[in-house]
């Protein structure tokens, strides 16, 4: 069956502008890190690929590793979009990335111009793309000068073949400079897509005033803790407390970690929320988060966190009360 996207495709989601670019990102991103492999069948990825795009989710995360195995969810990503969303190009926002292990040999991974250009050239060649819309590095490289790989990033989007450029995983201090070599070379950065959520707040500890002062967005990758702020997780947890099969190592347990969920789901369902809805509106509490980029094994999922977005904003008291359980 041919696809014809919902005509109200944009009617569910919110955008926000990525810092002071011209883009507005999606609130609600779909990465395709996982459940998007060889390992998954393809027409459960384009159940998710195409429901997420009627409900507004019109940005696609991928890098080059994304599987397993690595290369397949772009080679998947690219029949699906051969398939259904080429004529949505222009409504689309696909990203890319290079820095993590890729192919044999000293070019296969990290920073260098030769490993950037090459990765993306090889991911444009699986999804079938002329360009990307955001091509990040995918994380530091402690060995490449910074301004070598910035260098790529420049060159790559004035060849066309990425629109915007992005860094992940860069610290603080590593994102002050890589921002400031992107300005002098006309390329500035759009986003950073680093780990956060409620049980991983490094970035409130010097990147986010970074990206405030520099005026880049933020796009939360992992914002439901890859799967443990979910309804799902503390039933699971509960029920290897009650009986232990040894699928979770014991910290996962804990009379308090069953507590410190508990007290979670509590909020939210004071709220009428399971926790991945919670969580999704504690990330996206104030605008220094410009989007939360969530994976899926199936629709319902995409359906519900999307529907996190019709909440009422928390409270002043409910953000206390998060805080102190987040704390204790
Ligand atoms: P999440 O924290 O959103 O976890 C996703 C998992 O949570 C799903 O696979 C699913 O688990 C479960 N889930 C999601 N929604 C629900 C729900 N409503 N109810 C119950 N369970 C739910 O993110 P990921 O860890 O998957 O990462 C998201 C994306 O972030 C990646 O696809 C990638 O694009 C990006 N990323 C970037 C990295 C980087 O270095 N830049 C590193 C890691 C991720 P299940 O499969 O068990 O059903």
């Amino acid at each position: 069956m041919p696809y014809t996207a919902s005509e109200q495709r944009y009617d569910e989601m919110t955008y926000a502008r990525s810092g002071k670019s011209g883009i507005r990102l999606p609130q609600i991103a779909l990465g395709l890190w996982q459940n998007f492999g060889g390992n998954r069948t393809l027409d459960i990825q384009e159940e998710m690929i195409l429901r997420s795009f009627d409900l507004g989710i019109n940005h696609f995360d991928l890098a080059n590793n994304y599987g397993p195995p690595p290369g397949s969810a772009e080679e998947n990503f690219g029949v699906l979009f051969k398939k259904h969303l080429r004529p949505y190009r222009d409504e689309l926002l696909i990203s890319t990335k290079a820095g993590y292990y890729m192919w044999k040999g000293p070019y296969g991974e990290w920073g260098s111009r030769k490993n950037l250009i090459a990765s993306l050239d090889q991911s444009l060649d699986r999804m079938g793309l002329d360009y990307v819309d955001i091509f990040y590095h995918h994380r530091p490289d402690p060995n490449t000068p910074l301004e070598e790989t910035m260098a790529a990033l420049d060159h790559i989007v004035r060849q066309g073949k990425a629109l915007y450029v992005g860094l992940s995983n860069y610290d603080a201090k590593q994102t002050r400079e890589a921002v400031a070599i992107l300005r002098s070379l006309g390329t500035p950065c759009l986003v950073h897509q680093p780990n956060y959520s409620m049980l991983n707040r490094w970035i409130e500890d010097g990147l986010q005033d970074v990206l405030d002062e520099q005026g880049v967005g933020s796009i939360a990758f992992c914002p439901l803790g890859r799967g443990q702020l979910t309804n799902k997780y503390v039933d699971k947890i509960k029920e290897e407390r009650a009986n232990p099969t040894g699928n979770l190592k014991t910290e996962a347990y804990t009379d308090e970690r069953i507590a410190k969920f508990e007290a979670l789901q509590a909020v939210a369902e004071r709220r009428g929320q399971t926790i991945s809805q919670l969580a999704l509106n504690w990330i996206l509490r104030d605008n220094r988060v410009t989007s939360a980029l969530i994976g899926a094994s199936r629709v319902s999922q995409i359906e519900e966190n999307v529907a996190a977005l019709k909440a009422p904003s928390l409270t002043s008291e409910e953000l206390k009360e998060i805080e102190s359980i987040l704390d204790g």
